[in-house]
């Protein structure tokens, strides 16, 4: 008999059925589009809950950092600092606004923006319009010593959340520290609208110009007056409904990417080639994804293995200065992040998954580790 397939992060409604309830009451009312009552809804209970003074939901976390980079007045030829370590949806934005990123390398024990070439980045290009910090696999930057560089300069911090939503830093939530914080409701993401992003910031009169920047730009009239370019980027008022639904599971869903991460710790620790991702004290993380680094074994040799007995796995994020589509922008920092591609693995962490199954990818890890052909 074939396995079943295990996945990396797939779509994980509630048990309780909430989504529906919402759709439902969006059908029921015939208020489908354009916005409507749950997406204020959406915007105030997912403010609340992280406590941002307010939030704009939009159609995808690419389209809340673009405004976000809209927002703090980042246009042509600008500078934008950018973290290496993330996915491309991070720093495309900037191109969009026709800004230069300039990239930064991560730390080994945050994975996420070194500070101290943060600060490099910012003392030869002491113009930057804003820094977007990303919290990957849920694992939260050092946003201390990060805020302090950015409020020395000046410039404007934007927190790339897309996958950290629910990690707390020293207690709060990250999306909440800088000038703005992003989340992404991807399918892949700990809670999902099926597409959606949110944007968040205790500027109030931003939030206001985003919505309606995402709006097509639309002035106060009553026929159709534009002095803006305006963006088709607001959330539906079905897709809002899904995201209320979910948003009432989000902490089952961080105890259960929690115990998957504990799970492949245990199981998993007599293997010396394997470190897990870091773990700081200054953190509470949603695990959003289990990513570990091997010492002696070559990554696509375990990720083939995996895939061989029908489990997905996936490399670490592949930096942004190393992309043939970015390679021409300046890069402050050495190879940590560079290291952590060429050696890390993202191990299944979908939140359905039974003990059964980690088991099973346990099983495939230590088998082929102590084969050890990589
Ligand atoms: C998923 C993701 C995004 C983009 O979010 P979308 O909703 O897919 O547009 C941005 N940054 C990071 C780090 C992500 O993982």
């Amino acid at each position: 008999m074939e396995n079943e397939r295990i996945l990396l992060s797939s779509p994980h409604m509630s048990d309780q059925g909430y989504e529906q309830e919402y759709v439902q009451e969006a059908f029921d009312t015939n208020w489908i589009a354009p916005l409507g009552a749950n997406v204020t809804g959406f915007e105030n209970e997912l403010a609340e809950l992280v406590g941002a003074g307010h939030a704009a939901a939009l159609v995808s976390g690419t389209s809340a950092i673009h405004m976000a980079l809209k927002a703090v007045g980042v246009g042509k030829g600008d500078v934008v600092i950018c973290q290496s370590l993330t996915f491309s949806a991070t720093a495309n934005p900037i191109i969009y606004q026709d800004a230069t990123p300039v990239f930064v390398d991560s730390d080994k024990d945050s994975w996420n923006m070194n500070p101290a070439y943060l600060r490099k980045a910012l003392e030869k290009y002491p113009d930057a319009k804003a820094v977007i910090v990303v919290h990957l696999y849920g694992l939260s930057a050092k946003l201390d010593e990060i805020m302090e560089i950015c409020k020395e300069f000046n410039v404007p911090l934007i927190e790339d959340a897309a996958e950290s939503l629910g990690t707390t830093y020293k207690g709060k939530y990250t999306g909440t520290f800088g000038d703005y914080g992003i989340y992404s409701f991807n399918g892949n993401k700990i809670i999902t609208t099926s597409g959606g992003g949110m944007l968040v910031s205790n500027n109030e009169e931003r939030i206001a110009k985003v919505r309606f920047w995402a709006t097509q730009a639309r002035d106060q009239a009553r026929h159709y007056q534009h002095s803006e370019i305006g963006y088709n980027y607001r959330m539906s008022n079905i897709v809002a409904g899904i995201g209320r639904g979910q948003l009432k599971v989000l902490k089952d869903r961080i105890a259960k990417k929690r115990y998957i991460h504990d799970f492949y710790k245990e199981e998993l620790k007599e293997l010396s080639q394997i470190s897990f991702m870091p773990e700081n004290d200054w953190d509470f993380s949603n695990y959003w994804l289990s990513a570990i680094t091997l010492k002696d074994v070559n990554p696509t040799y375990l990720m083939d293995e995996l895939e061989k007995e029908n489990i997905e796995s996936r490399p670490i994020w592949k930096p942004m200065h190393l992309q043939p589509v970015f390679e021409k922008y300046d890069y402050i920092g050495e190879t940590v992040a560079q290291r952590l591609f060429e050696t890390g693995v993202c191990l299944p962490s979908d939140s359905k998954m039974s003990d059964e199954d980690l088991s099973r990818v346990a099983t495939v890890i230590k088998r082929v580790l102590s084969n050890d052909k990589g």
